[in-house]
C-alpha cells in the first residue's frame, strides 16, 4: 500500500478475534456496515480503534454511532446531515464524514447525485452544519468484471472529487475513499486515498 493511502479494514461479518489479530498488527482504521455489529463490537475492542461507518444508515440509528464514531463515510441524503448536526451539537462534537457520491450503473447504490453534490458546495450548504466536518467523498463502483468500466468510475470519482476542491478549498477536504478488495489497485491508480478492504484480509464473508 503506498505511503498516501490510507487502508480501511473491513472488518464487517468478522469476530472480535479477527479483529484483535489485525488490530495487534498495528491496524487501527477498521470499517463496519451495520449499527448493531459496531454497537455490539466497539465497547469489547480497545478504545483507540477508529472506527469508520461505511454502510448505509438509518436516520434513527445515528444517536447511536455519534458518540465515539471516527467517521462517517456513506453519507447519502441532507436528512442524515441533518440528524448528525442534531445529535453533535448535543454532545458538543464535530463529526467527520464523506459524501457518497452516485456513480455506478446500478440503481440500487447509494448516494448523492453529481448535481446535487455540486450543489451542497457551491451554495454552501455545507454552513449550516458546523458541527460536520465533511472531509471528502465516497464512492462505489459498478459491481462488474469490466475493468475499463471500473476505471472509467474512479476517474469520474476522482473528476468530482477535484471539483469539489475548487469550490470548497478547506483543508480538512482531502479524502478520496475508492476501492475495495477488487478493484483497490484501479482505485490508487485513479488517486484514492482511501481503500477499504474486506476479504483481501479476512477472507470471504460468511453472511449470517
Ligand atoms: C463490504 C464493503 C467493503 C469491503 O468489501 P471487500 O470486497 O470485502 O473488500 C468496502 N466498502 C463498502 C461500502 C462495503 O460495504
Amino acid at each position: 500500500m503506498p505511503d498516501n493511502v490510507q487502508l480501511i479494514c473491513v472488518s464487517k461479518f468478522h469476530s472480535i478475534e479477527d479483529i484483535l489479530e489485525a488490530y495487534n498488527e498495528g491496524q487501527r482504521d477498521f470499517g463496519e456496515s451495520r449499527v448493531q455489529e459496531l454497537l455490539q463490537k466497539q465497547p469489547a475492542l480497545p478504545q483507540d480503534i477508529r472506527w469508520h461507518f461505511i454502510g448505509p444508515l438509518q436516520t434513527n440509528k445515528i444517536k447511536q454511532i455519534v458518540p465515539f464514531i471516527s467517521m462517517i463515510q456513506s453519507i447519502e441524503n441532507m436528512r442524515q446531515i441533518e440528524e448528525i448536526q442534531k445529535c453533535a451539537t448535543k454532545i458538543d462534537k464535530k463529526i467527520n464524514v464523506l459524501l457518497e457520491v452516485h456513480i455506478a450503473q446500478e440503481k440500487q447504490k447509494h448516494g448523492f447525485l453529481y448535481e446535487e453534490i455540486i450543489d451542497f458546495f457551491s451554495n454552501r450548504i455545507y454552513e449550516q452544519y458546523p458541527n460536520i466536518e465533511v472531509c471528502g467523498i465516497m464512492t462505489i463502483a459498478t459491481l462488474t468484471d469490466s475493468e475499463a468500466q471500473i476505471s472509467e468510475e474512479f476517474a469520474r470519482s476522482r473528476d468530482i472529487f477535484e471539483k469539489i476542491k475548487n469550490i470548497y478549498p478547506n483543508p480538512s477536504f482531502k479524502e478520496l475513499s475508492i476501492g475495495m478488495s477488487d478493484d483497490y489497485r484501479l482505485a490508487i491508480a485513479n488517486g484514492s486515498t482511501m481503500v477499504r478492504i474486506g476479504s483481501k484480509i479476512f477472507g470471504a464473508r460468511e453472511y449470517k
